[in-house]
Formats: structure tokens, C-alpha cells, sequence
């Protein structure tokens, strides 16, 4: 079965337009056929046919499932917005019209919650058809409702663009790891440091009960790097991707993962495969973000001669950024053979630090 939406978009520059849209489309997608009037792409979910008529484009979307649909028709008008002069007006006909929940949005409902070590919350969400959830990439934004007022949560609009709440609903988006799913059951289990500094999502997972709600858009992010040899490193935050990640490795799998954690009653079981020895770096009693105890840890593993290794690190911005100069500058280890990301940063909640990110970027 096939869902199909259309769009005939009125705009001044349409052949310059085009011209752009059509090379920039070719980086997202198997060109299938290109001419001066458009091009037809491959998206691997779905299929587009975009052609110029005068001062207008055309665009056809298609794909098997409505939420693929939904998916392609958001990227493609962010696309046409973001390359066009002035607002055009975009109005989708055909399958999915009128559909107001984003494909990658749910709004998930606690079903329960506990204590998996003394720092470390697990909520079990409960949510409709989560299959779009259940992929390699590892993580969600969670839309934490306010408190005091009704949640507004995302809408889709008839321009297939999504519009995030602004009023005095909007919830605070913090991004968290989906450490379990189960599909059938529809549940999937999200694990939370409750950490001192009081925060919007720390403070969910503390008082939130039974039955509330909280809005989850995702997946994205990536996940396990295929290698013959893998090192995983991380703080508390990246526990829940490191476990994922060792878990979803082939059985044979050899590796290190390092995993910085307050002390030995923080520790967890992990399934790692046997080759992949799993080693905990303890605080003891220093604050989160302030050791230097996995880059230490990082200078001393020693790296198997051969190629075909991958190293995966997250933990709190001064780690990230100690340990990708220490990886890229002295190792020099290749950008395709690494990824170094911050989770989180001391002393700013991830409102400011996501500003500053995306100002970096
Ligand atoms: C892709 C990705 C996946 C993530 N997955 C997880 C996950 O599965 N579980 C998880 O717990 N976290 C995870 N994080 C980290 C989490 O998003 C941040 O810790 C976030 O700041 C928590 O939001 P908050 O509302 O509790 O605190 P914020 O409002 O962001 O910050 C308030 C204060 O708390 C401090 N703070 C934030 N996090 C910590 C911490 N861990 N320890 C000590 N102080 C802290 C801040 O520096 C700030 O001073 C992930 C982050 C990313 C980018």
C-alpha cells in the first residue's frame, strides 16, 4: 500500500529555487533522475518528484507507511522554506491532511517508576504504535510538562511543518536515552540521574506519578558503531546508551568500556559481551564534572595495533572536550573512526547549553 501528498507552492525565484533545492536534496538521497525543471529522489522511506511549472513548484511525496509520509512531507517543506525568499504559502493534499501529531511525537504516559541505584530513576512510559521508536538511534527529547498548566504539546501544520508550543504550556525539552523498548507491550523504560542541581528533568523523574504525561519526539542521534574493536566511555548520563549499545553488539564483540559513576552503589549489570571488559571509574565523593578521571582513563587504554576500531564518548562538556583534543590531536585518531559528544555541562541547564551548541555549530 501506497500514501501519497502533493503540493503546488507559488514562489518568486521558482527556477533558481529548484536549481538549489535539487542539489542540496541529492546530499539526503538517491538521485533517481534530474533535469533543468527538477528531480526525482529516493529518501530510502519514501520517494519525491519535485518539477517547476512557470513560477511554480510542484512536489509529490510517496511511501509505504502515513507516518513515513508525515516524515518526508516535514522535510521536505523545511527545505523549501528554509531555501526560499519570503514565507511560501504550502498547503499538502492527499494522504496525511489534516493529521495534527508529528510522526516522531507521542505523548507517553508514566506507568511506573523506581530506584535502579541510589542516582539512577527508571520510568517505564507507556505510548501508542512506538515501532517508529524502536531503531538503532538511541535517543528521545522528552517534553517535561510544566507543572502549574496544561501541557501544549507539538502540532502538525497543514504546511507540513511542525510547530513547537510557545504559550505558557510550553514543556522544557530535555534529551534522554531509550534504554529498553518493547514494542508489543508498548512501553519502553527511560533512566534518569537525579542529580543535585534541581533541573526540569531530574525533578520529573523525582515527583512524577502513575498516569502523567510526557511528550517524547525522536528517535535520533545514531547508535552502536560497527568495529572490530570498540571503546565506549562515559559518564552516568551515557550509561544508559553505553548498556544499549554493549547489548546490541555481536556476541563476539571486543571492546573497553569505561564508565564514570559516584561510587561502587552506583554500579549496574550490564550484558556485555564476553570480550568487552567493562571497567567503573569512581568519583568517590568529588562532585560530577569536575575529575578528569575518564580522560585519564582514555590516555591509558591501549589500542589494538590493528584498524577497524571506534570510540564512543559522552560525559559532561570539559571531559568531552579534554578527551576529543587528547583523541584527534595526540592519537590522531581519523573524525570517521570517533564520535566525542557533551551530554551535559556543569553550571548551565541545557536551555543555555543548547544555545551555546547550536551557536558553535
Ligand atoms: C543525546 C543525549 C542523551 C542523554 N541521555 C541521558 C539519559 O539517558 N539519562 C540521563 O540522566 N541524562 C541523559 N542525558 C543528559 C541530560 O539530558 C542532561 O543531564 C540534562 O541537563 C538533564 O536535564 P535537567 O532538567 O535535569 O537539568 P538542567 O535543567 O539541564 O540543568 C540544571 C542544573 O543541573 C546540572 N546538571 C545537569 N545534568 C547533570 C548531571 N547529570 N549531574 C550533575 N549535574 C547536572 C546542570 O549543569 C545545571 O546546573 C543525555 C543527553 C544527551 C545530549
Amino acid at each position: 500500500m501506497s500514501f501519497t501528498a502533493k503540493t503546488r507552492i507559488e514562489v518568486p525565484a521558482a527556477e533558481s529555487l529548484i536549481a538549489s533545492l535539487c542539489t542540496h536534496l541529492e546530499k539526503h538521497a538517491t538521485l533517481r533522475s534530474r533535469s533543468e525543471d527538477g528531480g526525482s529522489f529516493d529518501f530510502g522511506n519514501g520517494t519525491a518528484l519535485l518539477r517547476r511549472q512557470a513560477g511554480t513548484l510542484h512536489i509529490l511525496a510517496e511511501a509505504s507507511s502515513e507516518a513515513d509520509l508525515l516524515y518526508l512531507r516535514m522535510m521536505l517543506a523545511s527545505h523549501v522554506v528554509e531555501m526560499s525568499e519570503g514565507e511560501p504559502r504550502i498547503v499538502w493534499s492527499g494522504d496525511g491532511a489534516g493529521v495534527a501529531r508529528p510522526p516522531n511525537f507521542r505523548v507517553m504516559t508514566v506507568l511506573a517508576a523506581r530506584d535502579i541505584t541510589p542516582h539512577m530513576r527508571r520510568l517505564t512510559l507507556k505510548g501508542d504504535d512506538l515501532s517508529w521508536f524502536d531503531s538503532p538511534h538511541l535517543h528521545v527529547r522528552l517534553f517535561i510538562p510544566p507543572g502549574s498548566v496544561e501541557p501544549e504539546w507539538p502540532r502538525l501544520l497543514e504546511n507540513g511543518l511542525v510547530r513547537l508550543p510557545q504559550g505558557p504550556g510550553k514543556p522544557h525539552v530535555r534529551k534522554y536515552t531509550i534504554r529498553h523498548i518493547d514494542v508489543a507491550a508498548g512501553t519502553l523504560d527511560v533512566d534518569f540521574v537525579t542529580h543535585e542541581v534541581a533541573g526540569p528533568g531530574s525533578d520529573f523523574v523525582a515527583s512524577t506519578q502513575a498516569g502523567d504525561p510526557v511528550g517524547m519526539a525522536g528517535p535520533g542521534g545514531g547508535g552502536y558503531t560497527a568495529a572490530r574493536w570498540n571503546l565506549f566511555a562515559g559518564d552516568e548520563t551515557a550509561l544508559p546508551a553505553i548498556a544499549r549499545m554493549l547489548e546490541s553488539m555481536p556476541r563476539d564483540g571486543r571492546g573497553l568500556a569505561l564508565i564514570e559513576v559516584a561510587n561502587k552503589s552506583e554500579e549496574q549489570t550490564i550484558p556485555a559481551p564476553e570480550g568487552v571488559a567493562v571497567r567503573w571509574l569512581h568519583r568517590n565523593g568529588a562532585e560530577p564534572g569536575t575529575t578528569d578521571l575518564l580522560l585519564d582513563a582514555v590516555r591509558a587504554v591501549e589500542w589494538p595495533d590493528e584498524d577497524g576500531h571506534f570510540t564512543w564518548v559522552a560525559c559532561e562538556f570539559e571531559a568531552f572536550r579534554k578527551i576529543r583534543t587528547y583523541l584527534r590531536k595526540e592519537r590522531h585518531i581519523p573524525r570517521d573512526r570517533h564520535l566525542v559528544v557533551a551530554y551535559w555541562r556543569r553550571g548551565q541547564n541545557e536551555d543555555s547549553f543548547a544555545t551555546v551548541k547550536h551557536g558553535e555549530e
